[in-house]
C-alpha cells in the first residue's frame, strides 16, 4: 500500500527554476508554459506504447497506457476524464490559468506487469527510475502499479498526477511533508455522479476505500506514536515513505489549508516558490505562531475522523478566568471542544451539574435527543453519544503529544484539575456528524473550596 516516490529535482529542477517565475504576490497565476526539455514528449511515448500493443486511453491532460486487459466496469476508461477534472481543481488550488498551459499533458503508465513496460522501452532500466513500490513521477511522466480497488487506483493515479503538475508547472523542490502532503490532499476525492469532487478530508471511509490515513493517524494516537508538527516538518526524504508518514504529511497540509487560523497564510506561502525553503518561509511569515500551530495540529490529530470540519471543530484557545465563584455556561451540541471561559489550577477541585437536552442526530426517521449522560443506543470512542465531556489540554499520563484529557463527564460530577489551565467542554460525537446536532446543555460550574486546616482545628475547640 505504500507509494514510493522520488522527484528528480537535480538538473531538471534547476532548469525549471530558471523558466518558472514566482509571482510577486498571492493571487497571480504562477505557471509559465514549461520549457521544452522540462517536459517529456508525450506524443512520442504514446506512439511507442501503441507500437508495443499496449492499451491507450487519453483525455485532454493525460495519456494513460496500461497492460491491463480491457474489462467492462473497471473504470479505467474513465480515468483520463477524471484526471482532467482533477487537473482543473489543481489549477484552482494553485491559481494557474489552464489556458496559460494549453499543451500541458501527462503520460501515465498503469502497470500490471512492469516487464511489459520495460520491454516496450517505457520503463527505463538505466537506473534513472528507482525500483519503486507503488508509484514514481519524473516531470510530467509517471508510473503506478495497478491496484485491485478502483478507488485506490484512482487515488494513486491522481497522487502521481499532482506530483507531475507541481514538478512541471510549479517547479516543486519542497520538503517531503509538503511534496507528499499536497499530493495526498489534492488527490483525495470522491465521485459524485461519476465526477471528481475534491474532498480534502474524506467524508466517509467507503468513499476512499483502502486509503486508511485517518485510521493510521488514530492508531498512532492510540499507541502514543503520533508526531508533532515539528516532527512532520522534519520528515526526511525517503524511498520508504510509509503510510504513517503519508498520513501525517496529509494531516499537516489539511490543517494548514483548511484551518481558519492558517489557511490564508498557507495560500500565500503556496503562491511563492515551492522550494527547499518553504517550511522556513512559512515559519518566518507574518503572524506565524509555532506554538499555536503545533497545538492546533495536536488537537486535529486527536479529534480527527471522517467528515472533520474545521468550521465546527477548530479550537478557540483561551486562558479563561480563574474559577473562584459559581459560573454558568452553555455547551453547544454542534461544535467540537469549546472553551468554558474558566480556568483552574492543578489540584483544585470543582463540581458541575448539566441540564437540558440536545439533538444528537437521527437514527432512521427518529430524531435523537440526549441529556448530559449521553445515549446508550450508540457509543463513540468508548463513551455514549452526546455525553458531556469536560477536559483540560495536557500531556496525557501515558506520555505522547498533548491532547484534551477528560477530567469529568456526564450530568454531574466532582473533579480535580490535572493541570493549570482552561476547561473545555463538548458533547461526545463523531466530528463529521456535528452538522446534524442542535441545541445545547446548560452547565453550572462551582469551585469547591479546599478544607482550611485552621477552621477544622477551631471546630474542636
Ligand atoms: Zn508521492
Amino acid at each position: 500500500m505504500t507509494t514510493q516516490h522520488k522527484q528528480r529535482t537535480g538538473w531538471w529542477g534547476a532548469l525549471l527554476l530558471l523558466v518558472t517565475v514566482a509571482p510577486p504576490d498571492p493571487g497571480v497565476a504562477v505557471a509559465d508554459e514549461p520549457a521544452r526539455g522540462a517536459m517529456v514528449d508525450v506524443a512520442r511515448l504514446e506512439a511507442t506504447a501503441r507500437r508495443a500493443g499496449l492499451r491507450v486511453v487519453s483525455g485532454e491532460r493525460l495519456v494513460l497506457v496500461t497492460d491491463r486487459p480491457a474489462r467492462a466496469g473497471d473504470g479505467v476508461e474513465d480515468l483520463p476524464r477524471i484526471f482532467d477534472e482533477a487537473f482543473a481543481a489543481w489549477c484552482d488550488h494553485f491559481r494557474v490559468d489552464p489556458k496559460s498551459v494549453p499543451s500541458w499533458r501527462a503520460f501515465g503508465c498503469l502497470m500490471s506487469d512492469r516487464e511489459a513496460f520495460r520491454a516496450a522501452g517505457l520503463l527505463p532500466i538505466d537506473g534513472t527510475v528507482p525500483d519503486f513500490a507503488n508509484g514514481f513521477c519524473d516531470r510530467n511522466r509517471f508510473w503506478l502499479v495497478d491496484q485491485a480497488n478502483p478507488a485506490y487506483r484512482r487515488h494513486l493515479l491522481l497522487h502521481e498526477g499532482v506530483h507531475a503538475f507541481t514538478l512541471t508547472l510549479r517547479s516543486l523542490a519542497a520538503p517531503t511533508w509538503y511534496t507528499e502532503g499536497i499530493a495526498e490532499l489534492l488527490a483525495t476525492h470522491r465521485l459524485e455522479a461519476g465526477h471528481f469532487q475534491p474532498t480534502p478530508i474524506p467524508r466517509r471511509a467507503d468513499e476512499v476505500e483502502q486509503l486508511g490515513r485517518i485510521e493510521a493517524l488514530r492508531r498512532l494516537r492510540t499507541s502514543g506514536e503520533i508526531p508533532g508538527l515539528a516532527d512532520v516538518f522534519a520528515t526526511p526524504p525517503s524511498p520508504r515513505h510509509d503510510i504513517p508518514a503519508y498520513a501525517t504529511s496529509w494531516a499537516t497540509t489539511a490543517l494548514l489549508a483548511g484551518h481558519p487560523s492558517h489557511a490564508g497564510r498557507f495560500q500565500a506561502i503556496e503562491s511563492g516558490p515551492l522550494d527547499a525553503r518553504l517550511t522556513a518561509r512559512l515559519e518566518a511569515s507574518d503572524g506565524w505562531d509555532g506554538d499555536l500551530a503545533a497545538r492546533d495540529f495536536d488537537a486535529f490529530t486527536d479529534d480527527l475522523d471522517h467528515g472533520y470540519d474545521f468550521g465546527r471543530s477548530a479550537i478557540e484557545w483561551t486562558d479563561g478566568r480563574p474559577l473562584t465563584a459559581p459560573a454558568e455556561l452553555v455547551v453547544a451540541a454542534d461544535r467540537g471542544w469549546q472553551p468554558s471561559g474558566w480556568s483552574m489550577k492543578a489540584d483544585e477541585t470543582a463540581e458541575f451539574v448539566a441540564t437540558g437536552r440536545a439533538g444528537v442526530g437521527r437514527a432512521g426517521a427518529i430524531d435523537l435527543e440526549s441529556t448530559a449522560d449521553g445515549i446508550s443506543l450508540r457509543w463513540y470512542r468508548g463513551r455514549p453519544l452526546g455525553r458531556l465531556l469536560v477536559a483540560q489540554w495536557a500531556v496525557p499520563a501515558e506520555g505522547s503529544r498533548p491532547r484534551f484529557v477528560v477530567v469529568a463527564e456526564g450530568a454531574a460530577a466532582r473533579f480535580t484539575a490535572i493541570t493549570t489551565g482552561a476547561l473545555y467542554l463538548k458533547l461526545n460525537a463523531p466530528p463529521g456528524e456535528l452538522a446534524g446536532f442542535d441545541g445545547g446543555l446548560d452547565v453550572a460550574l462551582t469551585p469547591v473550596a479546599p478544607p482550611a486546616p485552621q477552621q477544622r482545628g477551631g471546630e474542636k475547640r
